[in-house]
């Protein structure tokens, strides 16, 4: 079945034969070109007594070397960048393993491909020329704004740069100029929704707004369901990292449980973390990619720390790009509590069965000479807030029953006032470990 769709949606239908024909062709261009411009790329391959010529069918692509957050790091700022700098239009940046950023150079046609990634994210979830788009991510080195921005201007829609902050301005904005799809992060949107709830605004009855795309952090199937609840709109998930593009690379339709991936410009495989081989559709582990278009800074085969998997059903929609699944995890933010295996993504599905709970906690690791130390703070709702130390008691065991019941783990709970712990504009930090390491 193929929907009504939108001229710059095309591509997401192609037949799977030619689309596998055009990546085959697009790592023949990109693998010598890489080879020859990046003396890393070219040493790695070397070293592992690979060539260009080697790579002649899509599977030959896993006898290249990975490239990893450090290298950006150690080659920081022009050690990757392949095109002069006459031909580079932008610079991004996100954050590093140590102090210094990794930064990445891209060409005008490097922004027009992750714009179009973008785009078709936005035309995929429903968005069209007639939409007034708030973005609220941050613009700056920070890829979400100016890439919700580049996209929704190229499906034609009216573009509201409000940036993040300054809350209560965005909404007013958002009721007066009748804003319909809004961007920014999931959390950034339930600080949105808990401001305009205090000035006394529904979003049902004094907004237009039909449309949420978030990204940039990991939210849970719970916080989408809790977002839709409160505000009537739908939540739709859009993927991306500023080594690939920035959002924009993968995002899902309305009958995937995952997100479509650009595979027409961005290669994705999926790799056992520890012996590097690469695994079959259908098999989790970490997402890897290749930019297949991108000549500024081209990554070939990048490891992301994502933990995802490429699904092996088509998706009903018709559109022959691979589906992943949602992002709840890396291999990079598991953390290992008495012994016990813990993704933050856990804690909070926990948190969201009990109602009366407000989706705002901090997870906070601290260790004696002989054990650690496992305390969350959890906001209740405002309804619920209330004096009685008896009411509190309840709650406050439930949650204990909910963690205990899913994760194995007795944590120390704290419930707290709403609005008491901090809130963020842009990526939310919700662990603090202090543990010994
Ligand atoms: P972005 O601007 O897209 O956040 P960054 O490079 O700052 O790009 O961060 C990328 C990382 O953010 C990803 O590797 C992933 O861990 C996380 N991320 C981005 N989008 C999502 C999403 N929709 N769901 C889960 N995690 C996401
Ligand atoms: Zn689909």
């Amino acid at each position: 079945m193929t929907p009504d769709i939108n001229p710059i949606s095309k591509p997401d239908f192609m037949p799977v034969e030619e689309l596998r024909a055009m990546q085959l062709a697009k790592l023949q261009k990109l693998i010598p070109y890489e080879y020859e411009r990046v003396p890393l790329f070219r040493r790695r391959c070397d070293e592992k007594g690979v060539k260009p010529r080697d790579l002649v069918t899509l599977k030959d692509l896993a006898k290249f070397p990975f490239m990893k957050k450090t290298d950006l790091r150690d080659e920081y700022p022009y050690g990757l960048t392949a095109a002069p700098m006459r031909e580079i239009n932008r610079f991004h940046c996100s954050s590093g393993t140590t102090g210094k950023p990794i930064c990445i150079p891209q060409t005008k046609n490097d922004v027009k491909i992750w714009t179009d990634g973008v785009a078709r994210c936005m035309a995929m979830y429903g968005i069209t020329a007639d939409d007034v788009v708030q973005v609220s991510y941050g613009y700056g080195l920070f890829t979400g704004g100016l890439g919700a921005h580049y996209g929704a201007e190229e499906l034609g829609c009216a573009v509201l740069p409000t940036g993040a902050g300054n809350t209560e301005k965005q909404i007013m904005l958002m009721k007066d100029l009748g804003v319909t799809a809004i961007c920014c992060t999931p959390s950034y949107f339930l600080h949105l929704a808990t401001v305009a709830e205090q000035l006394g605004v529904d979003f049902r009855r004094d907004t237009k707004l039909k449309h949420g795309v978030f990204g940039a952090e990991p939210w849970t199937d719970e916080i989408r369901a809790k977002i839709e609840a409160i505000s009537g709109i739908t939540a739709h998930d859009i993927y991306g990292l500023t080594e690939i593009a920035g959002p924009g690379v993968a995002g899902n339709c309305e009958f995937c449980h995952g997100m479509h991936v650009w595979e027409d410009h961005f290669y994705p495989e999926i790799i056992d973390p520890d012996t590097l081989e690469v695994l079959p559709d259908g098999e989790e582990g970490e997402l890897v990619f290749t930019t297949l278009d991108r000549v500024g800074t081209p990554m070939v085969r990048y490891r992301t720390r994502d933990l995802s998997r490429l699904q092996v059903e088509q998706c009903k929609c018709g559109r022959t790009m691979r589906v992943m699944d949602r992002v709840h995890a890396r291999t990079d933010d598991m953390l290992i509590i008495h012994g016990v295996n813990v993704f933050p993504s856990q804690i909070e599905a926990c948190l969201m069965k009990v109602p009366e709970i407000a989706p705002h906690y901090m997870i906070e690791l601290s260790s004696t000479e002989t054990m650690d130390l496992f305390e969350l703070k959890v906001e209740v709702t405002a309804e619920t807030f209330s004096d009685s130390v008896a009411a509190m008691e309840t709650i406050r065991k439930r949650v204990a029953a909910s963690i205990k019941e899913i994760v194995g783990l007795s944590p120390k709970i704290y419930l707290v006032a709403p609005g008491t712990l901090p809130r963020s504009q842009g990526k939310i930090k919700r662990v603090i470990d202090n543990r010994r390491k």
